[in-house]
């Protein structure tokens, strides 16, 4: 058995990732970009970086890792050398033995963490932009933004009702399970895999505030804070909060010319 494979996605995965590729697609408008390669891995891999597993890698001459307990994403601007993003099947099936129900569920919720990971480093949701500019202090120091950021993305996924809609009711099924999962890993996670569920004062309302703003807004957010230079994490808990009225009136103009755009390519 190879210990090393391509990230085999079952149907379902397909049909979600299908949909907030799409999202992401629209509203990165001009900047289509593939997603990166993922792969599993039958081997323990993060055993070597266990002790530092929080750590993200700095040397100038090695790509960064973003390293997470069931899986990682690796950044890297080198063609040759792309970015990527491992799956640690390892470590999920050593976790889940007999439950393969809740070990695919499981492995769902990683896969959108990690792809949340590939988001905010490399697609540009500056219109003039196809790469994102990624600043050496994007990566260093911040993997409390990291982590806030791939644990919102990932809750969005599995709660975003728009998104939930356009699915199949098997889909639909299957994801409302794979967000207990989230939400119930995180209560035993360390404290960076939780913030997400207090951007405002309580865990309700923070989560109502991520199942209802927009993926539109997510992303430019996303792409305002990442322009930054300061405390990614503290900028993002400060204006997340506000951003509806950051980009309320702007959103609704922005959003007509899209449709408008769109319509005018059907006409084609
Ligand atoms: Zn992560």
């Amino acid at each position: 058995m190879d210990h090393f494979y391509r990230y085999k996605y079952s149907n379902i995965e397909l049909e979600i990732l299908g949909a907030f590729i799409t999202k992401i697609n629209l509203i990165s408008s001009g900047n289509p970009v593939s997603l990166c390669d993922i792969w599993c891995s039958e081997i323990n891999l993060q055993s070597v970086d266990h002790s530092r597993r929080d750590i993200i890698n700095l040397e100038d001459s090695s790509p960064i890792k973003i390293i997470d307990r069931y899986g990682f994403f690796r950044y890297s601007s080198d063609k040759k050398n792309p970015s990527l993003i491992v799956i640690n099947e390892y470590k999920l099936k050593q976790h889940t033995v007999g439950e393969i129900k809740h070990r695919n569920y499981l492995r769902t919720v990683v896969l959108i963490h990690e792809i949340g990971h590939w988001i905010e480093y490399c697609v540009s949701f500056n219109l003039k932009r196809k790469n994102p500019i990624i600043r050496s202090n994007f990566s260093s120091n911040n993997s409390e933004f990291h982590e806030l950021w791939a644990q919102i993305f990932t809750y969005k996924c599995l709660s975003d009702s728009d998104l939930l809609n356009s699915l199949s009711p098997t889909a639909q099924d299957y994801i409302a399970e794979c967000k207990e999962v989230m939400l119930k890993l995180s209560e035993g996670q360390s404290h960076k895999y939780r913030t997400f569920k207090f951007i405002l004062n309580d865990e309700r309302a923070s989560l109502d505030l991520i199942e209802n703003c927009s993926f539109n807004y997510l992303f430019r957010f996303l792409e305002r804070i990442r322009n930054k230079k300061r405390n990614y994490f503290q900028e993002f808990n400060r204006l997340m909060p506000v951003m509806d009225r950051m980009f309320m009136r702007e959103d609704f103009g922005k959003d007509n010319r899209t449709s408008d755009k769109f319509k005018r390519q059907d006409c084609l």
